[in-house]
Parts: structure tokens; C-alpha cells; sequence
């Protein structure tokens, strides 16, 4: 096997990593998604909001939430969002 030819492979692992990192990872995504809270920091944050087992949307009071993916619907990075108000309010990740 002459050295052009593993230079071309190495190349396109390298760029399939660099893709996935950008589109499938998205470092700013990422960052982003950090900064939201977890349920239980959530809970803590707004005491008022916690109804039982249930957590109320702290902007509206809505019980109702839809759960997301960050960037896609399979993406591992879960967030939860306000059915009613739409507003991000914590997040959770796919085990
Ligand atoms: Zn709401």
C-alpha cells in the first residue's frame, strides 16, 4: 500500500470527525445547553414551582412540557420546554 493512499484515508476520518464535531456536536450548541439547568437544580432554583412529582413552568405555571432534542430529535442532549410558553427550562440527557 503506497503512503498516498493512507494519507487519503487518514484524511477523511479527520474530516469525518471535524464534520460530526461541527454539525452532530456543535460546540456552541453544547455550551449553550450546559447553561441551562438540570430538574433537580431547577427544583431548587424555584421552590414555588414544584408540585408534587410535578414541576410547573416558572414563566407561565403550565404542567405541560415537551421533550426535545437539542439539535435534532434523537440528539442525546435533552431539553425541556414550556408547551405553553415555549421558554427552555431545564435539561436532561438520554441515558
Ligand atoms: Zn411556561
Amino acid at each position: 500500500m503506497d503512503m498516498t493512499h493512507w494519507l487519503s484515508v487518514i484524511g477523511l476520518v479527520l474530516a469525518a470527525c471535524l464534520i460530526w464535531y461541527f454539525i452532530a456536536y456543535n460546540p456552541w450548541a453544547q455550551k449553550e445547553w450546559e447553561q441551562l439547568p438540570t430538574l433537580k437544580e431547577y427544583r431548587q432554583t424555584h421552590p414555588y414551582c414544584v408540585q408534587g412529582d410535578d414541576t410547573a413552568c416558572c414563566h407561565c405555571g403550565s404542567t405541560l412540557q415537551l421533550d426535545v432534542g437539542l439539535l435534532q430529535y434523537t440528539d442525546w442532549r435533552r431539553q425541556t420546554i414550556c408547551r405553553q410558553c415555549k421558554n427552555r427550562l431545564w435539561r436532561e440527557m438520554d441515558q
